[in-house]
């Protein structure tokens, strides 16, 4: 089975720690990587955890707070001082590329390659990327500008024929196809064979949502139900539940709720207040609501499902 995973480059709110970065993700999936979000400080992130900026494709920004994308103008400068070729793809709020071209303008730089911008709408459901591997959806989230989540779904698999039952029946190649979409298969004596004789289940499709920065908000719940994997922020705990609302942020107790009401497999905790110096508080404010819960801790690499 192919690496589904999502490494924690940044998991601080808005300021810096020590130990924690601005946010950033980088997600495997089918032998590529994703990059999510890109606060300061996520290039060093990335070399610090061995991984290549070359093969990043794909970045989506979820939104143009300062501790989302202020690390992005250095990232692409270093992808063209190491002779980048290929296009990046980049999927935010259109306010994003006036930020970029206002930065290369005044350095008088340009870039060796291509920059494609995709705008997010801040819809729920908008397909960003889809291909015969996985997809990836927006999910608009509740912030103080606007803000989208992301969904990270694999594709249906076909079914797996079995290598006895192409041996025993001598299942020529062009019969193949719709016996993996779920056929039976009439032999050449016109003997029927009922599809699950001569194939195994697919392997199960894994998912895994991404949602920061937001208010606490039921409407993602549709999206996200049963994910693998949901990152929820928790800017706050409890005790700055007011203070929350205000922001547009969540506490521990919300995120839980929410992973608690979507029925999601792992909950992992991020983008949290440098106010806080006992972390192991979100862990227990969280576990009272939702027991499957880590909080992310910057240089981790998360499997999915
Ligand atoms: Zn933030
Ligand atoms: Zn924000």
């Amino acid at each position: 089975m192919d690496v589904f995973s999502v490494t924690v480059l940044g998991s601080s709110a808005a300021l810096p720690t020590a130990n924690r970065n601005l946010s950033g993700q980088l997600v495997k999936i089918a032998n590529q990587y994703l990059l999510i979000d890109c606060g300061e400080g996520t290039q060093i992130q990335l070399r610090r955890n061995k991984i290549s900026i070359q093969r990043i494709d794909h970045i989506f920004i979820s939104h143009l707070h300062g501790d989302h994308f202020y690390g992005l103008i250095g990232l692409l400068s270093s992808m063209h001082l190491l002779g980048r070729q290929k296009p990046v793809h980049i999927f935010a709020h259109e306010g994003l590329k006036k930020a970029i071209e206002v930065q290369l303008e005044v350095s008088q730089a340009r870039l060796s390659f291509e920059l494609n911008y995709h705008f997010l709408k801040n819809e729920s459901g908008v397909v960003l990327v889809e291909n015969k591997h996985f997809r990836v959806e927006s999910i608009k989230l509740k912030h103080s500008i606007p803000c989208c989540g992301f969904l990270i779904r694999e594709v249906e698999k076909p079914r797996n024929i079995l290598k006895s039952a192409i041996e025993k029946y001598s299942i020529p190649i062009k019969d193949r196809p719709g016996i993996k979409m779920g056929e039976d298969f009439l032999t050449q004596g016109g003997k029927l064979i009922k599809n699950e004789e001569i194939t195994s289940d697919p392997l199960t499709i894994r998912s895994y949502a991404y949602c920061s920065d937001t208010a606490y908000l039921e409407s993602i719940l549709e999206m996200i139900s049963g994910v693998d994997l949901l990152y929820h922020e928790a800017t706050f705990l409890e005790d700055k539940k007011e203070r929350a609302k205000e922001t547009f942020h969540s506490t521990a107790a919300q995120a839980a709720e929410i992973a608690k009401k979507a029925a999601v497999g792992q909950l992992l905790l991020g983008h949290f207040s440098a106010r806080y110096k006992e972390m192991d508080l979100f862990l227990s404010e969280a576990k009272v609501i939702f027991d499957n819960v880590a909080l992310a801790e910057d240089g981790i690499e998360y499997m999915i499902g």
